[in-house]
């Protein structure tokens, strides 16, 4: 490079002003230097580059060999020319540019003095890099590719202006680097601007993937496509349920699939007993619907609507806790009957004349009201209507099926947009599970029945359904601590492997109301009776 400024600078006559100037060179490297910004290049090199940008130089490269009046006049140079020129001023020290404290820069001499890969480097770099990368130590090979760009300065090697870490710094770097605890793509960001050594990427992303801390204050998964589900092809043949609570009275809503007709029935408690009663009832006036959805609430969790559903002969599916969109017909009852009853109440008007009118309004002009889906008529109401309109007019199901299933398609359209799936986990995965806004970590036990819902285990041993939504992989490998030993939980749950199905729910309802016992460890095979509340409705027990 000093050869091509002195160069430029001799024959600063002739060369200024002109179109182009071709320079020849038996130094590889110059020719990927001059090609790359001028900021990528070593900051040795680039006052020297800066000092001949206003020639239009472009360099090639030719062996030693080819170059015969250069190599020739090299082996027979003038007797004296030193002095002519002066060069010192491209001497500018490197270091002082380092936003670097006194005490971390000796550190660095230090540990890259103590690094044997370094040390290989430091030779090779000054010596000069040979043609094939076989030809230099093993441990310096991983530098082959920035070889143009490395340049060593008083005990330091560069990469460009970044500091090249010494592999013993490589842990208290990445610690600095992640302090903040920002996410990898900033860290990397922040690191590449003064740090170097190969696979420092990689390394960030592996100690921002298992960082404890980040783990825990993660934000939310992103949302996974919505699966589509079926669509009933006659009235009451899939029905949801919810429980809510309006102004410290509790109700039941029972919503068929199909009509999208809404039963509410007040609870004089909020027992299983009480559920049952209710939805026999229900069944009793439309008919056993052959799917009942809910969540996981105690009362539909406990071995009585088990039997229930056993002896009344449907299906019950229960949605994953804190993933109410897949009972979210229901949720969304809940959501009409509380405004319905909000207003009636600011109104004062009478609530049932409101659901009898929620109930004939239609949902659009192909669909009908839920009430000509479910009983085939429009049923009277206080405003004036036509006899015949009140007469029994079926619409044909196949025709509420295409709308329901266009209906459908919109909305997973416009879901979808924002989602993307998440990758299925299997037993023994270590994970972590949104607790709220933070994240605790546990341990896969099994999938359940149901798409992307799993039943998880933590540390303590409790027992939790969690859909894939609030899981996240924890990666395997852990940067920053070393592997700890393995723990019994695997001891634990193939050991719960052999109980019998029934003790997997045990819901009671006997002792409502009471507040929810702190979680226990729980190492015991011995059935119990819990006590549970709306609190933490969710814990399956054992
Ligand atoms: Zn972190």
């Amino acid at each position: 490079m000093l050869a091509i400024v002195f160069g430029c600078q001799k024959f600063h006559d002739y060369l200024y002003g002109l179109l182009c100037v071709h320079i020849e060179t038996d130094h590889k490297p110059l020719e990927t230097i001059l090609k790359k910004p001028l900021h990528t290049a070593p900051a040795r090199l680039q006052r020297m580059i800066m000092s001949i940008q206003r020639y239009p130089i472009s360099v090639s490269y030719r062996p030693g060999k080819e170059l015969l009046i250069a190599d020739t006049l090299s082996r027979s140079p003038l007797p004296d020319t030193a002095g002519e020129y002066e060069f010192h001023e491209y001497n500018i020290n490197t270091l002082h540019t380092l936003p670097i404290t006194e005490s971390k820069l000796a550190e660095f001499k230090e540990q890259t003095k103590a690094d044997p890969a370094l040390q290989n480097l430091i030779k090779v770099v000054q010596t000069g890099w040979p043609n094939n990368k076989f030809n230099i130590p093993m441990e310096t090979r991983p530098f082959w590719n920035y070889r143009d760009e490395i340049t060593y300065d008083d005990g330091i090697l560069f990469k460009g202006s970044k500091v090249i870490v010494p592999n013993s710094m490589h842990l208290s770097m990445l610690k600095l680097i992640h302090a903040a605890h920002l996410g990898a793509e900033k860290c990397k960001r922040r690191a590449r601007d003064i740090l170097f050594w190969p696979g420092m990427n990689a390394k960030i992303d592996d100690l921002v993937n298992s960082c404890t801390t980040c783990l825990t204050n993660k934000h939310r998964n992103t949302k996974e496509p919505l699966i589509p589900h079926y669509i009933p092809s006659r009235p009451w043949e899939k029905v949801g349920s919810d429980l809510f609570e309006f102004r410290g009275q509790h109700y039941l809503i029972l919503v068929d699939y199909y009509s999208n007709f809404i039963e509410v029935d007040r609870l004089r408690q909020t027992t299983s007993e009480q559920v049952i009663e209710i939805c026999k009832s229900q069944f009793a006036r439309h008919g056993i619907p052959n799917e009942f959805i809910s969540d996981n609430g105690p009362q539909f969790s406990s071995h009585k609507f088990h039997q229930f559903s056993s002896q009344y002969q449907f299906k019950h599916k229960t949605s994953s806790p804190y993933h109410p969109q897949s009972n979210g017909k229901a949720e969304r009852a809940v959501q009409t009957i509380k405004s319905l009853l909000q207003r009636s109440i600011l109104e004062k008007c009478d609530f049932h004349l409101a659901l009898l009118e929620f109930r004939n309004t239609p949902s659009n002009d192909i669909l009908g009201s839920p009430s000509q889906r479910l009983m085939g008529r429009r049923t009277r109401t206080l405003l004036p209507t036509a006899e015949n309109l009140l007469l029994f007019k079926i619409i044909p199901p196949s025709q509420v099926q295409s709308e329901l299933k266009k209906h459908q398609k919109t909305q997973s359209y416009y879901y979808n947009k924002q989602a993307k799936p998440l990758s299925s986990l299997q037993k023994g995965d270590k994970i972590m599970f949104q607790n709220g806004r933070t994240w605790l970590p546990a341990t896969i036990a099994k999938a359940t029945e149901y798409f992307r819902s799993y039943i998880i285990i933590t540390p303590e041993g409790q027992l939790y359904r969690r859909n894939r939504k609030h899981l996240r992989p924890i990666p395997k490998k852990d940067v920053l601590e070393p592997e700890s030993d393995s723990d019994d939980l695997d001891d634990y749950l193939t050991s719960l492997e052999g109980e019998p199905q029934e003790t997997t729910i045990n819901g009671t309802c006997e002792e409502q109301g009471r507040e929810p016992s702190p979680p226990q460890l729980r190492r015991s095979k011995r059935k119990t009776a819990r006590p549970y509340s709306y609190a933490d409705p969710y814990t399956l027990r054992f």
